[in-house]
């Protein structure tokens, strides 16, 4: 048995270390990679990775959050630091990996590994509902399941787990050895093999064969022989094997699967007696993944009977972190994913990056079954909230309540959620950023819904995952040091107000645009520090510029003087905007010596970029007027330099001119609809990942006779008759008229359905003859397979107005994972 934690000297004795900067011999408990999220920074090692940026930029903001010992591989850092240890190796990544493959070494627990292509995560937390009662268990937290996630996954092994659930996933050949020597897995599970990331495979047979190196050593392999044809059974990894199928003989052969009342009755041969389970989902998917931890189950040694008792109580996984409108001008952040130390310091880290309220709350419940002893916990918790800046605590359940004198900040405690319910008006919720996080028996859901404002039936959800994603897509494509200014103009295109803003702050954008003063002002009060560029700063508003310090853009002689005249500080912040041939606003040429001399005679103003924008940047025929346009503010950009004596940011791309036109990156680039995932520049939009998925409700299915009619002006036929139904969308929620008639589709149950008759104000009507539909169905307006392009071209408009349609009555949830 290992003598864990390690010290730095252990470290180096199991390193292949190039040279090093030793300062002592600190203790290291946490590996990280990511300088922002740090829990225990005096107990972590940060690893320089250079997998997407290159690690060595963030070494001084993880010495400013207070780490002192670092993994590097570049040199020139080994004393950037005196009092920190700094390890020099030549590959950070796999120092990283050798490390987790060492601590695995240490145990000798039975590990679960699990892989495939769909249903890794959700096998993964269902396995852990199921076993967790009679194992310490430690598992991957959320999806970590690649190169970097799997070794952080598994040094979280100590001495007191007793199992081990771990996933891997590849995306490419000759990356599952290496998962394969980390995790060590004892049992292999395969789960459904698909078409996902078939790309970086020659085959779907090399793929397979891949995947399956997972198991090369392992004592039992839990698969199903349809997912692995071409393959002989005794070539099969696993010195044993149980299987289960739908058609093929197998060890468990199903033999019916029946919806009833919401959840699936399954019925199969085993051992040669026919056995049964209730799983409590209706979906396919659900199906297939319930019968992979139905087989694993029995596999393991259950019986029949155990194993039907504890798939009937399998929940609901969710990931996802929910972001929305609570009453009294709260935001509250819903998790119920699981209650354990890792996904809190996750949750924590969230409701940290919001800026909104200066006050941030969390009501956690007590923390079953985390292995620890309460005395160890909780001192954990507080020290955690502590450094995560939780200015108020509402404890719930009977340890959480017994530790309370470890708590600093303002706290309540509650021995029960029933407690917390019957004092709710006491407890005075009002301008804060609530996190509630509970474990599943303490049911706070109740509490979610007390302090959620109703939401509407018509939801538009952002997946702010997939934004940060499309941020580092177009990331990719810049050249070093070139800056981001995003673009959050009309409510960041229709997604939100702060709630974008604080993800762009947290990844490091430079600069954030809006088009007029009030939207920077909300982003001031939503607590977004970082500069903002305001487009089209009107005189009036000019006093509330200065007051926000929102950084005007200027764009003709006389709104330069009148600003001049207002402003009274020296060195005032602004960006001067070229006409190189949009003709909307900006200085012309012969502009220039005048607009020279002004600037010039006054040390009110401070020149800090000086830009243009493309008119044509997606389309080929264009690029001809392209060059012209990054020819012409290249001559402006040069005059004024020259003229000012002094240099500033210069920037003319948009999201089509990154993807389409390397050349004019110049200092700075301006991503919007891009980080909405669209690009017209793009061939297709491969890469970019959908942000933005509305929805909404049935509110009535009506039974239409024929030659009856629907709606104003009887504009709606059905000539034989059929089935409508109403759903609570109209123009009024950006839904334009232009779709009634049968042009506009939406998606109910993965069927495309066209509108009946006018599009009504607050609600339309769709034709759903021959489906079964009731009221309160969900119905897809827009989302990843019906896309904001193709409603788009429905209508003759561009993807930008289908999103900033979308009204503000229309509430949006946030999700982050
Ligand atoms: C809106 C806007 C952009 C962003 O354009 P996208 O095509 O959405 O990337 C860039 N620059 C200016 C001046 C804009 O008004």
């Amino acid at each position: 048995m290992s003598n864990s934690p390690y010290t730095i000297n252990h470290i180096l004795e199991i390193l292949n270390v190039v040279s090093v900067h030793k300062m002592n011999d600190a203790i290291i408990r946490k590996l990280v990679i990511d300088s922002r999220t740090v829990i225990d920074p005096e107990g972590s090692l940060f690893f320089a990775l250079s997998a997407k940026r290159d690690g060595h930029r963030y070494l001084k903001d993880a010495y400013a959050n207070g780490i002192r010992n670092f993994v590097i591989t570049d040199e020139k850092y080994i004393d950037l630091f005196p009092d920190a240890n700094i390890l020099l190796v030549k590959d950070a990544l796999l120092a990283l990996q050798s490390l987790a493959k060492y601590n695995r070494s240490q145990y000798d627990l039975k590990v679960l590994g699990i892989t495939g292509s769909n249903g890794k995560t959700i096998v993964k937390e269902w396995l852990y509902q199921l076993l967790t009662t009679d194992f310490n268990i430690v598992r991957s937290p959320k999806s970590f399941n690649s190169q970097i996630g799997v070794p952080l996954s598994v040094w979280e092994i100590e001495a007191d787990h007793t199992l081990g659930i771990f996933e891997a996933g590849i995306s490419k050949g000759n990356e599952m050895d290496a998962l394969a020597d980390i995790i060590q897995p004892t049992i292999g599970i395969l789960t459904n093999i698909g078409e996902a990331h078939a790309e970086g495979f020659s085959s779907q047979s090399e793929k397979l064969q891949e995947k399956l190196k997972l198991f090369k050593a392992t004592d039992l392999f839990i698969y199903s022989p349809e997912y692995t044809e071409g393959i002989r059974k005794s070539d099969l990894p696993g010195q044993q094997k149980f299987s289960w199928s739908f058609k093929e003989d197998a060890d468990l052969k199903i033999v019916l699967v029946e919806p009833i009342e919401g959840r699936n009755y399954i019925r199969a041969k085993y051992k040669s007696a026919e056995i049964e389970c209730l799983i409590p989902f209706v979906d396919k998917a659900s199906v297939e993944n319930g019968i992979t931890c139905w087989a694993t189950l029995l596999a393991l040694g259950y019986t029949p009977e155990e194993a039907d008792e504890r798939l009937a109580k399998l929940t609901r996984v969710s990931m996802r972190l929910e972001l929305k409108n609570g009453i009294n001008q709260c935001s509250l952040i819903d998790d119920s994913y699981s209650a354990d130390i890792s996904s809190l310091a996750i949750a924590l880290d969230f409701l940290n990056l919001q800026n909104q309220h200066a006050k941030r709350t969390l009501i956690l419940s007590d923390l079953p079954e985390t292995g620890k002893s309460d005395e160890v916990l909780y001192v954990e918790i507080a020290a955690l909230l502590k450094q995560k800046n939780v200015d108020r605590l509402i404890g719930i359940g009977p340890h959480i309540t017994a530790s309370a004198d470890l708590f600093e900040m303002e706290s309540t405690f509650f021995e029960s959620t029933q407690g917390f319910v019957e004092n709710f008006p006491a407890l005075h919720f009002s301008n804060e950023t609530i996190l509630v996080k509970g474990a599943r028996k303490f049911e706070f859901e109740r509490i979610s819904k007390l302090i959620a404002q109703k939401v509407h039936d018509t939801v538009m959800e952002i997946d702010l995952n997939a934004l940060a994603g499309n941020l580092q897509f177009y990331r990719s494509k810049l050249k070093p040091g070139v800056k981001v200014m995003a673009m959050v103009k009309a409510f960041s295109y229709g997604s939100g107000s702060f709630e974008i803003a604080n993800l762009l702050q947290y990844h490091k954008v430079d600069y954030l645009a809006v088009a007029y003063t009030d939207e920077g002002i909300a982003l001031r009060k939503g607590g977004i520090k970082m500069p903002i560029m305001v487009m089209s700063p009107e005189p009036s508003a000019f006093d509330a510029i200065v007051r926000y310090k929102l950084e005007p853009e200027l764009y003709n002689l006389d709104i330069l003087q009148r600003f001049i005249s207002f402003v009274q500080d020296e060195n005032y912040p602004v960006h001067l905007k070229i006409d190189t041939g949009m003709h909307r606003l900006g200085f012309e040429e012969p502009d220039l010596p005048e607009l020279l001399r002004l600037l010039n005679e006054t040390n009110k103003l401070k020149v800090v970029s000086v830009f243009s924008h493309l008119v044509g940047s997606e389309e080929g025929m264009h690029d001809a007027f392209t060059k012209q346009q990054i020819a012409q503010l290249k001559t402006a950009t040069d005059l004024l330099s020259k003229g000012l004596g002094y240099e500033f940011i210069r920037h003319i791309s948009n999201t089509s001119g990154i993807s389409r036109h390397p050349d004019a990156q110049l200092d700075m680039v301006r991503i919007g609809i891009g980080l909405y995932g669209f690009d017209a520049g793009l061939h297709n939009n491969k890469g970019l990942q959908t942000v933005a998925v509305l929805k909404t409700t049935i509110t009535q299915v009506k039974e239409i006779k024929a030659n009856e009619t629907v709606g104003y002006g009887r504009k709606g036929l059905l000539p034989e008759g059929g089935t409508i139904a109403t759903v609570k969308i109209g123009y009024a929620d950006g839904y334009n008229r232009a779709f009634g008639n049968g042009i506009g589709k939406m998606l109910i149950k993965g069927k495309l359905v066209p509108t009946v008759g006018v599009i009504c104000m607050d609600m339309c009507m769709l034709d759903v003859t021959g489906l079964n539909v009731k009221t309160g169905d969900e119905v897809i307006v827009f989302n990843d397979k019906l896309t904001i392009s193709t409603l788009a071209k429905q209508i003759g408009t561009i993807p930008y107005e289908i999103l900033t349609n979308v009204s503000q009555r229309v509430k949006r949830v946030y999700f982050y994972e």
